[in-house]
């Protein structure tokens, strides 16, 4: 039996902006705003970027950030005729942050026709940060006394390739735990559709929890209403975030859990030692695994 999840691109919002002016006259032709989502409309809501033009010959660059983890923003410049401080840039907003500025772009040269294309990636934590705890211990993602199979292990040919990512097989409304103590910085339980195709991956339930190191867990297809953590909450390893469920890119009810951070290039996911009483799990495909601990 094939088990499907995913989730794999790092990119959760792009905002596309497209400005045309004649400087000479001042006059603005076109001024059109695009979003797309690859999974929610909440994260745009949550933390974005944008700008605004301030007087005929100038355009600041704002960032907000209510997220209570750094926030990675790839700006691009898709198109720059004749605009000067345009250029491509990562920026990291710190969290808890509300209009901070990031640089502002104008024509080089007054006398002539200034035009731009812009758009961005966002990704949760710091992507300038290279260091993680390697040597920290990952529990189950489910409770104590309780048993579940490894649909698909790390780098498992299906859905799991060049990531390391667990699926466990577990029935709908299964209890799932927070492997690592953190703070919640992603909580969606409002999707109610499933299914085993990439179309369906912006409907998965999602709990994405913050690090100490700066490393992010993602816990994927939540049952609806089985998220019972908020944005900013507090947990601790082992503590009930959830119930398992099918939804988003899932062709069977189990739970895909994986460990990354953020980076330059997009997110990369890391492998988590789990271990159970102090001693390592191999995450072996069709291996049963029992809590311990
Ligand atoms: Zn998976």
């Amino acid at each position: 039996m094939v088990y499907i999840s995913h989730f794999r691109r790092f990119a959760p919002t792009t905002i596309h902006n497209f400005l045309f002016s004649m400087a000479k006259f001042m006059l603005v032709f076109l001024c059109a705003f695009l979003a797309t989502s690859l999974f929610s409309n909440l994260l745009a809501q949550e933390a974005k970027a944008y700008n605004e033009k301030e007087g005929a010959n100038l355009v600041k660059f704002y960032a907000d950030n209510p997220l209570p983890c750094p926030v990675s923003f790839q700006i691009t410049f898709t198109e720059a005729n004749n605009i000067c401080g345009g250029k491509d840039r990562l920026v990291v907003i710190e969290p808890n942050v509300n209009r901070q500025f990031l640089f502002s772009i104008k024509p080089c040269n007054l006398q002539q026709k200034w035009s731009y294309y812009w758009k961005y990636t966002l990704q949760y934590g710091d992507a300038n940060k290279e260091t993680y705890n390697a040597n920290i211990s990952y529990s189950l993602p489910f409770p104590k006394g309780t048993s579940y199979k490894v649909g698909q292990g790390f780098m498992g040919n299906f859905s799991h390739k060049d990531t390391y990512a667990v699926d466990f097989t577990m029935p709908e409304g299964s209890e799932v735990c927070a492997m690592r103590d953190g703070i919640v910085v992603q909580a969606k339980g409002d999707s109610d559709k499933g299914g085993p195709d990439i179309s369906f991956d912006k409907f998965a339930n999602v709990i994405r929890i913050y690090h100490p190191d700066g490393t992010i867990g993602m816990y994927l297809h939540f049952q609806k209403d089985g998220v019972n953590v908020s944005v900013g909450d507090k947990v601790k390893r082992g503590q009930v975030i959830g119930y398992s469920g099918n939804t988003g890119f899932s062709s069977r009810p189990h739970l895909h859990v994986e460990v990354y951070s953020a980076s330059p290039t997009g997110k990369k996911t890391i492998e988590p030692k789990f271990k159970i009483n102090g001693a390592p799990i191999v995450i072996k495909q069709g291996a049963v695994l029992q809590n311990g601990e």
